[in-house]
């Protein structure tokens, strides 16, 4: 196993990957930011590391620092977490070339992957089925570019081939404003993301989102975790998410689940990832993979009672996976709330101290949350303060005791979106299962006309 591990990142996933690492007995080195001295982790990890001021970009984001905390605490891993350098390929590289094991997928793979394009070029190669779109990207040529469109129909959806987080991405529905259209996408790419390069995919309108978790070990070996849907989105993000994803086709889904497999095993494929897909009338089609944990994994460990976590550590060890695709055994159903510091109708952020937290609890109850009473929420980072997730043998059961849950926790002083979350674990449509990723926003835009 990993002698001592870098945890680089902070708040609840911070504390996850902690957690894990102590029960393998795996020395822990935290680091953080000077607005983030309070982290619940740092006073259960081994040693910490100030690596910066505030800013991510001068600490979590901050190469040089985290490699040297790496060196000064001796570690022999680095675990990225998701978010800041999880899925940047020159991080990884530079780990690796510094002689410590990055835990998560080669270089190569993540900048694979990281470039939608070439990602979806690769999955088409491995079998899994597409988006119809351009293949490629979207030229330059306007005459080009009109025909592509013509051909895969409009309404179309023009994407960042860097872009992530729900950024870089606009629908079009008519020929009339492709070109102008393509243009502002192409600037808004190079400014957020360094690669203007964007590409061209039909615009599926009522499709749900469902995503399939992988663990593969480098070494020949793979398994899927079943599938999660996380079809509730604002502004392209998920807000609530389950595991298995509803009244999906079994046909449809027992293929897709194969054919990831199999690009793990094609691609060589190392550690956790995540395939995700549009659903829609019974098929799946690939948008993009995660090369890295999640933060939607606890549903996924909660009806196969893996943990994702311990695993990723170990096969970063050398390990081979642990268990075949027959050892895995999916039962029961589970859900996922993110708990934001924010406004839960104006979705403003909330950061600030919160006075007093209590945590929910009972049968089927997990609360992965780095909160704690008296803890001061910076305003520097993402408004996630934990994650609600509960498990029941059924939907019906997971969601009554998610309801439970919602009402027995509570968190003092800021203002969170679980008003939202108790509104929507008892809104009809949801209830019933396999909304699409529209839902939401019509949701709240009726919430919104009522007085
Ligand atoms: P990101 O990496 O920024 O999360 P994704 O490619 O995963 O971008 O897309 C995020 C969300 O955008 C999807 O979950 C879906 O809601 C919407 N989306 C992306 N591509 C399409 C498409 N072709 N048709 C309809 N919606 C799409």
């Amino acid at each position: 196993m990993l002698e001592k591990v870098l945890i680089a990142n902070r708040g609840e996933i911070a504390l996850r990957i902690l957690r894990a690492c102590k029960e393998l007995g795996i020395k822990t080195v935290a680091v953080h930011s000077t607005a983030d001295r309070e982290l619940m982790h740092l006073g259960l990890a081994d040693e910490s590391v100030c690596i910066g001021p505030a800013p991510s970009a001068q600490s979590y984001l901050h190469i040089p620092a985290i490699i040297a905390a790496a060196e000064v605490t001796g570690a022999t891993a680095i675990h990225p977490g998701y978010g800041f350098l999880a899925e940047n390929a020159d991080f990884a590289e530079q780990v690796e070339k510094s002689g410590f094991a990055f835990i998560g997928p080669k270089a190569d793979t993540i900048r694979l992957m990281g470039d939608k394009v070439s990602a979806k070029d690769a999955m088409k190669r491995a079998g899994v089925p597409t988006v119809p779109g351009s293949d490629g990207p979207l030229p330059e040529d306007e005459a080009q570019a009109l025909r592509i469109a013509r051909e895969v129909g409009y309404p179309v959806i023009i994407k960042a081939a860097g872009g992530g987080g729900g950024r870089g991405m606009r629908v079009v529905h008519e020929e009339k404003d492709l070109i102008s259209s393509a243009k502002l996408t192409r600037n808004e790419a190079g400014a957020a993301f360094g690669n203007p390069m964007v590409y061209l995919e039909k615009f599926l309108t009522n499709p749900r989102h469902v995503e399939v978790q992988v663990l593969s070990d480098g070494q020949g070996n793979a398994v899927h975790l079943g599938d999660r849907d996380c079809s509730l989105q604002r502004r392209h993000q998920k807000v609530l998410e389950e595991a298995p994803a509803p009244g999906i086709d079994e046909t449809a889904r027992r293929e897709v689940f194969e054919r990831c497999v199999r690009a793990c095993i094609e691609i060589g494929y190392r550690g956790a990832g995540t395939f995700e897909f549009l659903y829609e009338n019974g098929r799946f089609y690939f948008i993009e993979m995660n090369t890295r944990v999640q933060v939607e994994h606890p549903v996924s460990e909660m009806i196969t009672g893996i943990d994702i976590v311990k695993e990723m550590l170990s096969i970063a060890a050398g390990n081979k996976l642990s268990f075949t695709q027959e050892q895995v055994m999916f039962r029961g159903h589970a859900l996922e709330c993110r708990i934001n510091a924010e406004d839960p109708r104006t979705f403003i952020p909330s950061p600030g101290v919160v006075k007093h937290f209590h945590a929910p609890g009972g049968n089927g109850v997990r609360v992965d949350s780095h909160l704690y009473s008296g803890y001061a929420v910076p305003p520097n980072y993402d408004s996630l303060i934990g994650k609600l997730i509960t498990y029941g043998n059924s939907r019906d059961e997971a969601m009554a005791r998610m309801r439970n849950a919602l009402d027995e926790v509570v968190v003092d002083g800021i203002k969170t979106n679980i008003p939202l979350h108790r509104d929507l674990t008892r809104d009809p449509g949801f209830c019933k299962g396999g909304v699409n990723i529209h839902y939401l926003e019509h949701l709240l835009a009726e919430m919104k006309a009522k007085p």
